[in-house]
């Protein structure tokens, strides 16, 4: 059972993306839980067993409750029957209230597809007849990371206290972020990756006048009970 379950499409997206927030709600008290559907099978360095070993030393940075690969193909992902049906059992068994998806436009189809995949599997979950051993569940609420996407963020998440961890998480894969001297210009190095992360944290921070922050969307409306107490200054 989780409060918050994040589905990615490759082992460090999570890391990438919305780390902070789900380090944040596991030190509030959360259950949370990571769900990556590809090892990154089709990825350069490494393999997909080390890829899935560096994530649960991850997992243990951002002290999640919870996470698994499901071993999807990488790079070719597919919004299949099948690939739905295996992730809505896997919500119907998790039962979280909240998921975290990755945007539903971006530059890798992986990701595009994961939030449609991922969309579908929470509504699947929710249908009595796919499934009779186990309960329908269907989670409360939806929201995409952005961090990926060039687009105007429903809201940030303060993750100022927790941005140095969710770089440690980051540099757990030391298979994809580890020195290497062979070259390389495809992979970034340490100072880069850390100087390009702070940026665009810091940029999103900026925007709710805290130092790091991590944009999300949702596509409902965002409701507010007591506007007296909003935060962010107007001037
Ligand atoms: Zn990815």
């Amino acid at each position: 059972m989780l409060d918050l379950l994040a589905i990615a499409a490759h082992p460090d997206d999570v890391e990438q993306t919305c780390g902070g927030t789900l380090l944040r709600m596991a030190e509030a008290g959360y259950r949370t839980g990571i769900i990556d559907l590809t090892a990154g099978d089709m990825g350069t360095r490494g393999s997909p067993e080390i890829r899935v070993s560096e994530s649960a030393d991850a997992a243990k940075i951002l002290k999640v409750s919870h996470r698994e690969n499901l071993h999807f193909p990488d790079a070719r992902l597919e919004n299949s029957m099948a690939g739905r049906m295996t992730l809505a059992q896997r919500i119907r068994e998790l039962r979280p209230r909240t998921v975290i998806l990755p945007y539903w436009e971006g530059r890798h189809p992986d990701h595009y597809r994961t939030a449609e995949l991922g969309y579908e599997a929470c509504f699947l979950a929710g249908l009595r007849k796919i499934d009779q051993y186990t309960e329908p569940f269907r989670p409360y609420k939806i929201i995409y990371s952005s961090l990926y996407a060039n687009v105007v963020p429903s809201f940030v998440v303060d993750v100022t206290q927790y941005f140095e961890r969710r770089m440690e998480s980051l540099l757990a894969y030391r298979s994809q972020y580890g020195e290497r001297n062979d070259g390389s210009s495809l992979f970034p190095d340490e100072p880069e990756i850390r100087e390009r992360l702070a940026a665009t944290a810091r940029f999103y921070g900026n925007l709710i006048g805290v130092k790091y922050g991590e944009p999300f969307v949702v596509k409902e409306t965002m409701r507010v009970d007591d506007i007296v107490a909003l935060p962010v200054r107007s001037l």
